[in-house]
């Protein structure tokens, strides 16, 4: 069913409503992501249930779950010949996982996400997503603004505070960039599809929290490093309240030089001043 064809239903731009429209692009989005019939999937926003059905072809189980109730009807009846799927209506960042564990048939503690996300949240989402022990895999859709900065390398204008947050949990790679010729309706900008594979100090339903102080004390020192990025990192810390003597002699210890910006760091290295400038 192409979405435009559908006369009950109205876009929603507030709500990120950009369907994919491309038959191909929905299959390959699904190979990409590697999903398997061992698989607990989750998608977030389904929409019409395009990708879904892609999923549900693959997958052992897929929980969809869209906060719009009148693509409900819809998806209900585009995927009434799917069994193994579980549409849930709810705001996905307001909603007990618990629920979402719940509706899997059997216990869930590996689930992998594959979603086009509502562009208006993607931040939330993928840190939601990233902290969440439950969640192994992700294959998301973003706008490729945001994709090049999940994947950049140090020393560019696109590396920074997402990026290292991305590599502190996972793994990512960029698996595909795509037009905005393939959605309806057509967004202003091209979007890619990222995937992220969890570090396996994360995965785990018995972790208690990942986001234990030094992760807190790590983003401080980052945030403060990234708030005036132009300028050097020396400067930025000491105004940030870093003290200037002991960030020196840290800068000395550890071979930076003393003109270095924020951009030129890798987490290592900001994991290891971390450990010589504590908080
Ligand atoms: N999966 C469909 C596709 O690829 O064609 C639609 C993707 S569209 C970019 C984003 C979807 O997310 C929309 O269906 C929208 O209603 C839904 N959505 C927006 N905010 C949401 C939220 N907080 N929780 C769950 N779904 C949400």
């Amino acid at each position: 069913m192409k979405p435009e064809k559908n006369k009950n239903f109205k876009f929603k731009h507030s709500l990120g409503q950009n369907f994919i429209t491309d038959e191909f692009l929905l299959e390959d989005i699904a190979d990409e992501s590697g999903i398997t019939k061992d698989d607990f999937v989750l998608e977030i926003g389904p929409g019409n249930g395009a990708l879904t059905r892609c999923l549900s072809d693959r997958a052992y189980h897929v929980v969809a779950v869209e906060i719009d109730k009148s693509l409900i009807p819809l998806l209900k009846s585009n995927l009434k010949d799917y069994q193994n799927v579980s549409i849930i209506n709810a705001d996905f960042l307001n909603y007990d996982f618990q629920n979402i564990i719940n509706e899997f048939p059997v216990g869930a503690n590996d689930i992998k996400v594959v979603a086009n996300l509502p562009y208006y949240i993607t931040s939330p989402i993928i840190n939601n997503l990233l902290q969440n022990p439950y969640i192994s895999e992700m294959t998301l859709m973003v706008q490729k603004e945001v994709a090049e900065r999940i994947v950049a390398e140090p020393n560019g204008k696109d590396y920074g505070i997402l990026t290292l947050a991305c590599n502190y949990f996972s793994d990512t790679e960029m698996l595909m960039v795509v037009s905005k010729e393939c959605f309806f309706p057509k967004p202003k900008v091209d979007s890619a599809v990222v995937h992220f594979k969890k570090h396996d100090e994360f995965i785990g339903t018995k972790l208690a929290s990942p986001l234990n102080e030094t992760y807190e004390k790590l983003f401080k020192l980052i945030k403060a490093s990234f708030a005036q990025r132009r300028k050097k990192l020396l400067n930025s810390l000491t105004n940030a309240g870093y003290d200037k003597e002991t960030l020196v002699t840290a800068f000395s210890k550890l071979n930076f030089d003393e003109n270095v910006r924020a951009e030129n760091l890798s987490l290592n290295d900001y994991k290891n001043l971390l450990s010589l400038v504590g908080s």
